[in-house]
């Protein structure tokens, strides 16, 4: 579904990605976890078209994406969010999701649309959880339920590889729990590649983690692999110890989310 090879993206002499090969099959759920500056953020930039690579390329379900447009990219089937979740507060929620799914449609069918909710929309809003508040303003809703939204506004969308950055930053234990079992029920019928600081969250719901470390893979496999290897203890540990309020030892605690900290 995804293959990077040989990725590099310089910012004025700073390596930000350095080197990175990277493959995610269809229908995986593949979390990529590395401290703050790691270039998480920066692989799915250019995974979209955000920001073009220094050198490599980056091919999707047969096609390269370097070099084309955000909305190429959008019609060629990949989606993201953003750390902060990008809503228009003063829609409500049906409203939202509504709006994402006209994204995608090409004039007549835009033209064709009815009133009222289509099965699309209801369908989005109930997988996402978010059936009971659709009436409600965007702007109300809390930070958790934000995220849903806009979960819920990318699978209207159809997209076939969701590219989700932190979506679980600064939610309770609850919501983060609902939110993985939502990610695991759309890696049924779609590939989704998380952006995760949270351990704890990674180890319940990952099955291939990918650790990037300055602009590189430092490794990959299951958390157990993962967690085992040497390398990122020193890295999550190593940081915790000298930039972090660091949670107690163990590879679980990784680094904060940056949004809280
Ligand atoms: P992560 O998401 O893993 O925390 P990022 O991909 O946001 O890391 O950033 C990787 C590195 O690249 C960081 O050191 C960051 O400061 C730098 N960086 C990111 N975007 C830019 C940019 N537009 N210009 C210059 N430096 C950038
Ligand atoms: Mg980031």
């Amino acid at each position: 579904m995804l293959a990077i090879r040989g990725l590099s993206v310089v910012f004025d002499g700073f390596r930000a990605i350095d080197g990175i090969d990277l493959t995610v099959r269809e229908g995986e759920l593949r979390f990529l976890i590395g401290p703050n500056g790691a270039g998480k953020t920066t692989l799915v930039d250019v995974v979209t078209g955000l920001t073009r690579p220094t050198g490599g390329s980056v091919v999707f379900a047969g096609r390269e994406i370097v070099g084309r447009r955000e909305h190429q990219i959008v019609r060629l089937g990949i989606g993201r969010t953003f750390q902060t979740a990008v809503v228009f507060e003063e829609l409500t929620v049906e409203e939202n999701v509504d709006l994402a799914a006209s994204f995608r449609m090409r004039l007549p069918a835009l033209l064709r649309r009815r009133k009222g909710r289509s099965d699309k929309v209801a369908s989005v809003l109930d997988r996402a959880g978010l059936l009971d508040l659709a009436g409600q303003r965007a702007g109300v809703l809390s930070h958790g339920q934000r995220q849903w939204l806009e979960i819920a506004m990318l699978l209207a969308q159809e997209p076939r590889l969701l590219l989700l950055d932190e979506p679980v930053a600064g939610m309770s234990r609850a919501e983060r729990e609902r939110t993985g079992e939502l990610l695991a029920d759309v890696a049924r019928d779609r590939t989704v590649l998380v952006i995760e600081h949270d351990m704890e969250f990674v180890r319940t719901y990952a099955s291939t983690v990918t650790v990037l470390h300055e602009g590189r893979v430092l490794t990959e496999g299951d958390m157990a692999h993962v967690q085992a290897d040497p390398q990122v203890r020193e890295v999550y540990l190593g940081r915790s110890r000298d930039t972090r309020a660091a949670e107690p030892a163990a590879v679980g605690a990784g680094p904060n989310p940056e949004g809280a900290a």
